[in-house]
């Protein structure tokens, strides 16, 4: 049985925690977008550039099928990768980096903590518990 992790991570592993989140993130990003821009520009270009200019290509089935599958599913990914970046726990404080805790979804309200305007945020650069940033910057705690 593994030993229990303790927080915070060494930097080593904390470095390495935050090469994978902005691994997935550039995922995210990329695979959520240019699906919908491949598309968007081939219909421009088909129906207002070029009329009729992507006719060979639309006229040889399975090829479209198959084409407009793969970005589809590609973008499917992207949606899917934001779960992945959700469940990101964060190597500084071991709670969730995009997921504040303790949060009752009834009863959400926006927090004073650093970071935390919402209480799941998978675009933000802080952690919603601890403050940290993705650089490894941890925030001086303040008294309340
Ligand atoms: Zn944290």
């Amino acid at each position: 049985m593994p030993s229990p992790r303790t927080y915070p991570l060494p930097p080593a592993e904390m470095a390495r925690a935050f090469r994978q989140l902005s691994r997935v993130r550039r995922f995210a990003v990329v695979t959520l977008l240019v699906p919908p821009l491949i598309t968007g520009l081939m219909v421009l270009v088909h129906r207002v550039i070029v009329p009729g200019v992507l006719d060979p290509f639309l006229d040889s089935p399975p090829w479209p099928f198959r084409f407009f599958s793969a970005l589809f599913y590609l973008w499917l990914a992207g949606w899917l990768s934001l779960f992945v970046l959700k469940a990101f726990v964060c190597p500084n404080c071991g709670e969730g980096f995009h997921a504040r805790t303790g949060y009752h979804p009834d009863h959400w309200e926006f927090s004073s903590a650093p970071g935390a305007r919402f209480n799941i945020n998978v675009a933000t650069g802080r952690c919603l518990n601890c403050g940290c940033t993705t650089a490894g910057e941890v925030p001086v705690r303040r008294r309340r």
